[in-house]
């Protein structure tokens, strides 16, 4: 099956460039110089999956001219990798009734649930939410005919998952 990949941002955690900084990375003019936290695109068959939800996920949508998301995945719960997942909203009205999945580890599905509280709790009483559900990973999760392997990966001590599709990871 044909897929396309899309790196939508490869920075560190604070993004290139860093609030403040004055090195000559962070003062460059070179485009390639601007760089937004680390997330993935991958579109096949029709449909489109995404690899964590960062900060920029905003910017980042909008630069690509994204109009449909069908699941995400991710691969840790610190800050940079999740911050986003609140500018889903557009994207997950246009699925109603459907809700767009989540995919994170057990350990991830909490932290998500804790940071975003209002979105998973019931008793929240406004309207606007982002219709999503977190699903728990237990294994490869087979999606739309292709199959998104969780590969364990050590980030610091903490253990993450990196995914493994068709031929990429
Ligand atoms: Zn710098
Ligand atoms: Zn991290």
């Amino acid at each position: 099956m044909k897929a396309t990949l899309t790196v939508l941002g490869s920075g560190t955690s604070m993004g290139v460039p860093t609030i403040g900084c004055q090195c000559a990375v962070c003062r460059s003019e070179d485009p390639r110089d601007r760089r937004t936290r680390p997330s993935i695109l991958i579109e096949y068959g029709g449909k489109v999956v995404l690899i964590d939800t960062t900060p920029d996920f905003r910017q980042q949508a909008i630069r690509e001219n994204m109009r449909s998301l069908d699941a995400v995945f991710y691969t840790h719960a610190h800050a940079d990798h999740i911050l986003g997942l609140d500018d889903l909203r557009p994207l997950s009205f246009r699925r109603r009734p459907y809700k767009i999945p989540l995919y994170a580890t057990p350990e991830a599905t909490e932290t998500i649930r804790r940071m975003f509280c209002y979105i998973f709790e019931a008793k929240y009483k406004f309207g606007g939410l982002a219709q999503v559900e977190l699903k728990p990973l237990d294994g490869p999760v087979e999606l739309f005919e292709a199959v998104f392997e969780p590969v364990k990966v050590l980030h610091g001590d903490l253990e993450i998952v990196g995914y493994r599709f068709g031929l990429a990871a």
